[in-house]
């Protein structure tokens, strides 16, 4: 068993020290290619924002970032299992408490599923209070013959096609960093206060419909209730079961954010992101030359790094050699996001790639970014079918290969949007007009989340 986490939060909890960092190394990434940058608009509110974002409080503490690597440590052995969910872009707007306790209940729900459906520990993690920064393949947008800037995320500009709305303006990082703290305050009173308490696991399902994911998730709570009555009857104290760990991620894509929020550990004099516990790099910012990778080499964060269809053995040898030097277990998790029609072609030969190389990172499945469409209306979006499919196939190469597919990272949301299409009660292109609200990549739903947490766990318990 492990030490309970929150006796080190409580003792390292205040061991950050305050201001940025002062450290040069933490720099030597503007002198690299910085992609996906924002033009600020303005250089003295860019300047101000990152005076103030300089000062401001941790979000998170290096003890509680220390207790998340120890936990994916378990994940990479093989003993635990990793669950990534949330919003494809969080919004200021829709950081609201509804929704915010919608997706965590959402993520709640599939891990109840999946820890006792597979008997494993999950790891619970959202795509939450920082999700703000979107990497675009474009720099600008047509439409009607009007050409704008594009949508980078909240923290960069707004969505609404006007100029105004999309200039790059430097005091959204501010409201950012407000935003996510009140977003990570009520996840913490959530996941502390006795909402995340295994006894509710029936109250997480309610407010929804009747439709077979919930029918079979009340019979799955059910059983868990008898076993948890079963225990207390058994004199089995439940005070621990009252608090759950749930860990904030985002893409460290806006590297002005992150350095500004990057504090010393007073214990050891070392560097943390305090934007969030686990960070990530995208896809399109994962060169091993870059920025990126080179600033998130020297932070203590666990680090993920995104995997496309066009990774080679070389970059991700590259990739661990530069953020993971020490093969530390539970530092360094790849997220692989090829596609369900290349999976089973492109990572066996991945995995089985850094095999030799001393690493033992946690391997995650990204079903959804590869698997990107467009409809005939116009909407992009992705068949719940490919997802799935994506899911089985990252099971089977590990299976084939002996390694453990340690997780899952997934765009959901707690609301019933219609943004994917399919599942067992199924959305279809015609619902997309009412229903369809991502600013960004489409999301899955409440019940096609739960559809995919019970697949996962048949794959896992098998
Ligand atoms: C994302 O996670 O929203 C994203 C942009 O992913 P990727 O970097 O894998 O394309
Ligand atoms: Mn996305």
């Amino acid at each position: 068993m492990h030490e309970d986490p929150r006796d080190q939060i409580l003792a390292f909890g205040t061991a950050i020290s305050e201001g940025a960092a002062p450290d040069p190394a933490l720099d030597a990434w503007r002198d690299l290619e910085v992609r996906q940058a924002p033009a600020w608009a303005d250089e003295a509110d860019f300047r101000a924002a990152v005076a103030e974002l300089s000062q401001v409080p941790p979000l998170v503490f290096a003890g509680e970032v220390d207790v998340l690597r120890t936990r994916l440590a378990d994940v990479a052995r093989g003993e635990a299992f990793l669950l990534q969910g949330g919003d494809c872009a969080e919004t200021f707007a829709g950081s609201t408490a509804n929704r915010i306790s919608a997706r965590v209940k959402t993520i709640l729900q599939m891990a109840a599923v999946l820890t006792y459906g597979a008997s494993m520990p999950v790891v619970k993690m959202g795509r939450i209070a920082g999700q703000y920064a979107k990497p675009r393949s474009s720099d600008t947008e047509t439409r009607d013959g009007v050409t704008l800037p594009s949508f980078r995320g909240e923290i960069v500009n707004g969505f609404e096609f006007t100029e105004e709305a999309r200039r790059h303006d430097a005091r959204r990082m501010v409201t950012a960093y407000h935003t996510a703290a009140s977003t990570l305050n009520l996840v913490r009173a959530f996941t502390q206060g006795g909402f995340a308490d295994l006894r509710s696991v029936h109250q997480w399902n309610r407010g929804f419909m009747e439709n077979p994911a919930h029918k079979k998730y009340e019979r799955i709570a059910a059983e868990i209730d008898r076993a948890v009555r079963f225990m207390a009857a058994a004199g089995a104290d439940f005070e621990a079961m009252r608090r759950t760990e749930f860990y904030a991620a985002h893409e460290a894509l806006l590297l002005d954010y992150e350095r500004a929020l990057t504090r010393l550990d007073s214990r050891t004099g070392t560097p943390y992101a305090t934007s969030a516990h686990f960070l990530w790099i995208g896809e399109r910012t994962r060169e091993v030359d870059g920025a990126h990778v080179d600033f998130l080499s020297r932070v203590r964060n666990p680090i993920g790094v995104k995997l496309g269809p066009s990774t080679t053995v070389d970059d991700v040898r590259a990739l661990a050699d530069r953020l993971d030097p020490e093969r530390e277990p539970g530092r360094l998790t790849f997220i692989a996001r090829m596609g369900a029609s290349k999976i089973r072609d492109v990572l066996p030969g991945i995995v089985e790639g850094v095999r030799g190389e001393g690493l033992q990172p946690v391997w995650v499945t990204d079903p959804m970014h590869g698997n990107t469409i467009t409809a005939a209306n116009g909407y992009k979006t992705r068949r719940f079918e490919d997802v799935m499919d994506e899911v089985s196939g990252f099971f089977e190469v590990h299976r084939g290969l002996g390694t453990h597919p340690g997780g899952m990272h997934v765009e959901l949301t707690g609301d019933d949007v219609a943004e994917c299409v399919g599942g067992a009660d199924p959305v279809a292109e015609a619902d997309f007009d009412a229903r369809y609200e991502t600013l960004c990549d489409p999301r899955l739903n409440h019940q096609q989340s739960l559809e995919l947490a019970f697949k996962v766990t048949d794959a896992l318990a098998h």
